[in-house]
């Protein structure tokens, strides 16, 4: 079973009645030298990293490497248990634990690059979250990720996810097109709902540039997770309610690709322009000479 573009994997869905995350199992099975357990297995071990990364930084104070974030998801946690939070249980959480999956990844702790180190705070905050808030099995958030990792095959295939290729768009706009796709499966919604959802999620973060202060994947990259997650979940909720998207995600992904083709370096992980090149940017970054 093999797909290289979204309407590929959408007839495939179809005409086998299956959804996106048994499609990209088998397509697994059909090209790499492993059993499904084995798959299940190999994909398990991320879950359970992603689960111990949401966790850490509530637990023990992380020192990161540039010190320009850290505390974070703890902070909102407090203010959460407090009843104070202004966005409800399952956005604090998934807000929560992206900030936190990204204080982990500084700390040099251990992540999934889900695609990307810098975007690795994304598919666990808000997966997680859902599971907890929804009582969701691992098999279900297993699912999740088989179904996000389709569409970050296709980014991949055909576009990029990297920072210095096409902006943050690439890492932490395809982040929230995974996440909001995967979302939306694991709430019971379509293939075709899943694209809807990854679709606009690519289209809200369009022509996102990628400046860290510093060239540290600290600032603006923590809340740039926030938003990543956030906004996936946004997207799925529409993509449920039966709202489409008159651009299909095959076409949102080149558009984002030609997007960032047309990005100067200055906005392209060289830490030379954007939020890195403003005043307090520079600042941090002369810290570090
Ligand atoms: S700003 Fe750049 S380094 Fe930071 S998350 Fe976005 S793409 Fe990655």
């Amino acid at each position: 079973m093999n797909f290289n573009y979204a309407s590929e994997l959408l007839q495939l869905c179809k005409e086998n009645n299956l959804p996106i995350s048994e499609v990209m199992i088998r397509r697994e099975l059909a090209n790499t030298d492993t059993t499904r357990e084995e798959i299940i297995q190999k994909m398990t071990k991320s879950l359970n990293i992603m689960k111990s990364s949401v966790k850490i930084p509530l637990e023990t104070s992380i020192k990161t490497m540039g010190g320009l974030i850290g505390g974070e998801e703890k902070k909102i946690f407090d203010r959460f248990k407090e009843g104070k939070s202004l966005t409800g249980s399952l956005t604090t959480k998934a807000l929560a634990y992206s900030l936190g999956v990204l204080e982990v990844n500084t700390s040099m702790g251990t992540i999934v690059a889900s695609p990307t180190a810098g975007a690795s705070g994304v598919i666990p905050g808000l997966l997680l979250a859902l599971q907890e808030e929804f009582n969701l099995s691992d098999e279900c958030v297993l699912n999740g990720l088989f179904n996000a990792s389709a569409i970050g095959y296709l980014l991949m295939r055909n576009a990029s996810v990297s920072g210095a290729e096409a902006g943050c768009q690439a890492e932490v706009g395809s982040a929230s097109a995974m996440a909001a796709a995967a979302t939306v499966e694991m709430m019971g919604g379509t293939p075709e709902q899943c694209m809807y959802a990854a679709s606009t999620a690519l289209q809200n973060l369009l022509g996102l540039v990628c400046d860290p202060v510093a060239g540290l994947v600290e600032v603006p990259c923590q809340s740039r997770n926030g938003v990543g997650a956030t906004n996936a979940l946004i997207c799925a909720e529409m993509a449920l309610s039966g709202i489409t998207n008159i651009i299909p995600l095959d076409e949102m992904i080149e558009c984002m690709y030609s997007v960032g083709k047309t990005m100067p370096s200055e906005l392209r992980e060289t830490a030379l322009g954007g939020c890195a090149k403003t005043p307090s940017g520079c600042k941090k970054c002369s810290i570090f000479k």
